[in-house]
């Protein structure tokens, strides 16, 4: 059972497992959205140009720098990436999912590799990304935002330097 604890805390509603969960286990799968086409705060990116609303649950998972959960956005599972205890917050790692978000924020987690702006994958280095699971769409969209900055004008003209 999950249970959505409002209030109480820093972190607002947050999503609590009541029973323990084992690494790999399928925690829920994602029903009874609709798919639009722009982002907001209220989304899941799960494509390069869609987007899911009416999330149930899945709203109130919040992120984590270091997460015990993560959203498949091609399967639309939520599935656990190590043992959880009952009574722990469920939390994934935002940009897995967002590209770009619509409400970027600070983040608290306090983990030791905190990436502190949590503004969607477009402003995170690919090392930092290497270190999670991330969605395919977001692969593809960091491999052509990689692709369009090596034929930025500002690049030809350092490499034209270079050569002299
Ligand atoms: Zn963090």
């Amino acid at each position: 059972m999950l249970t959505v604890e409002r209030g109480g805390s820093a972190y607002g509603a947050r999503l609590i497992t009541d029973q323990a969960i084992q690494n790999g286990e399928l925690i829920f799968t994602i029903t009874g959205h609709q798919v639009v086409t722009e982002a907001t705060y209220q989304t899941v990116q799960i494509g390069i140009d869609s987007h899911i609303v009416e999330l149930g649950v899945l709203a109130y998972m919040n992120h984590s720098c270091q997460p015990n959960s993560i959203i498949d956005t091609t399967r639309l599972m939520v599935v656990a990436i190590r043992d959880i205890a009952a009574g722990e917050q469920l939390s994934f790692f935002y940009p897995s999912t967002e590209w770009e978000m619509d409400r970027p924020f600070i983040c608290l987690c306090g983990a030791s590799q905190c990436v502190r702006l949590v503004a969607g994958a477009r402003y995170l280095s690919i090392d930092t990304l290497g270190r999670y699971f991330i969605n395919q769409h977001i692969r593809d969209l960091a491999v052509a935002a990689l692709d369009q900055a090596q034929r930025a004008p500002q690049y030809a003209v350092a490499t034209e330097v270079a050569r002299e």
